[in-house]
């Protein structure tokens, strides 16, 4: 009776295992979304509701949280490229490391782990699919400036499913060499190219493998923030669909999925917390799509949400105990399009716009004067730049990572960070600690405090990949 029980238990550990073992893992990656940036888009959307406090995301809502650590093994503040790294492979590496440790050797990240286990994966980012965060999933490069390489090194990676904007430098090595373009090569690796989700939708049942990036004429940097979106253009709920779409045919071996979005970061190294937070949620949509795939299959499926690092150092509060985060509903487009509406005036108006003419496009853009007050010192800096860059002509493009902001569209973003009562510390990347989220099967690693580096193991160790 005694052996009897013992083998019982014995068969109840062998099922119980069994049945936590991740086949579906869903790995998102907000990039440059620290606590604040989650934080502040829930309590924006409380604020929506007319109250106090949160909203939750359904990501932040899953049963599981933690915090990591982001430092690099050369920076107390890492970059995307050794962030990517970290929870691609589990190691820490330089600054501008891709897939490779600080000797340039060859590390080797989840997604090959995964498919070396006979999983079909996917690589997919709201940026190109060349820029360092999805590159660290498949690629080896010692510069994330290696565009071209890196290009070649997701065809040699072979995985199943890729999508994003586009391609950066399609047709020319990082040293500025013309080469054959990147497009044919996709195709003669066995791949089908789809431009847009139409196109996905039409070529998927012929398709062996996929590259799925956006119309032609689209930036092929990246998609469009959330925020400026016009009816057709790609997102990446659309791509985490068809990804799940696609590595979901005639497979019963499961799959590994990383959905980076990619534009948080962009936003907040603009200071631009409007946009951020549409970003954020625009990703809510995107986990949305896989937590209706995890309800279907809960005991198989395991979701990981977290970020490479903060970006921008972004505080709630800057004086005071309250915070105004509802403005930021009266922002209608990004920083970037507010700039290029900025530089049409100045066109359209042969260089004559007036002072009204600026006030009537930052009331209709950012909603200042007409809903929201503009204090006198606020209106006495937008007049001083507008005279600076309209009277004077003395245009001096305020200049971030991803962007050049006309200066009155860079002192509006400033004005609407005062108005929101919310703060930023940098133009660049943080230390501060980043949130992990987690639902399903192996979904109790991911509680409490780890390091970025934790994670990838976790995650490999939960899925049983070799
Ligand atoms: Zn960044």
């Amino acid at each position: 009776m005694k052996r009897f029980t013992y083998l019982l238990f014995l068969v109840l550990l062998a099922l119980s295992a069994h049945a936590q073992r991740a086949k579906y893992v869903f790995f998102f990656i907000g990039d440059g979304m620290g606590l604040n940036q989650v934080n502040t888009t829930e309590m924006y959307l409380g604020e929506q509701n007319g109250r106090i406090g949160t909203q939750p995301l359904t990501f932040a809502s899953f049963p599981v949280a933690g915090m990591a650590t982001t430092y690099s093994a050369t920076n107390s503040i890492t970059d995307s490229a050794a962030g990517g790294t970290a929870l691609a492979t589990g190691s820490k590496t330089y600054n501008g490391a891709i897939g490779v440790d600080p000797d340039k050797q060859t590390l080797t990240s989840v997604a090959e782990q995964a498919k070396r286990s006979g999983r079909k994966v996917g690589v997919t980012t709201s940026v190109s699919i060349d820029h360092a965060t999805p590159a660290s999933f498949y690629a080896h490069q010692p510069d994330r400036g290696m565009y071209y390489e890196i290009a070649q090194d997701m065809l040699a990676a072979g995985f199943d499913f890729y999508a994003g904007g586009g391609f950066l430098k399609p047709d020319r090595t990082h040293d500025g060499r013309q080469a054959p373009s990147i497009f044919p090569q996709i195709e003669q690796a066995g791949y089908t190219l789809a431009r847009g989700v139409d196109e996905y939708q039409a070529k998927r049942d012929a398709a062996s493998k996929m590259v799925l990036i956006q119309k032609e004429g689209a930036d092929p940097a990246s998609l469009p923030y959330a925020i400026d979106r016009r009816p057709g253009d790609l997102t990446l709920k659309q791509i985490t669909e068809s990804a799940i779409d696609f590595l979901t045919r005639d497979n019963n071996k499961g799959f590994f999925l990383m959905v980076e979005g990619g534009k948080i970061d962009w936003a907040c190294h603009n200071n631009d917390v409007a946009t951020a937070v549409n970003e954020v949620m625009d990703l809510d949509e995107a986990v949305k799509v896989a937590y209706d795939f995890y309800q279907k299959h809960p005991k198989e499926t395991l979701i990981v949400i977290t970020a490479d690092h903060e970006t921008g150092g972004l505080g709630l509060g800057r004086s005071g105990y309250t915070l105004a985060l509802k403005s930021l509903a009266n922002q209608d487009n990004s920083q970037e399009m507010l700039s290029r509406a900025i530089t049409d005036l100045r066109k359209d108006k042969a260089h004559k716009a007036t002072w009204d003419d600026v006030k009537a496009l930052l009331s209709r853009e950012m909603g200042f004067w007409t809903e929201l007050p503009i204090s006198w010192e606020q209106e006495k800096m937008l007049r001083d730049v507008y005279e600076e860059s309209f009277v004077h002509n003395h245009v001096k493009f305020a200049e971030s990572m991803y962007a050049k902001t006309e200066p009155l569209a860079a002192a509006a973003r400033q004005v609407m960070s005062q108005l929101a009562l919310v703060g930023w510390t940098s133009g660049d990347h943080t230390a501060e600690y980043v949130p992990v989220f987690a639902i399903g099967a192996g979904s109790q690693a991911f509680s409490g405090k780890m390091d970025n580096t934790d994670i990838p193991k976790r995650i490999a160790k939960a899925a049983g990949y070799k």
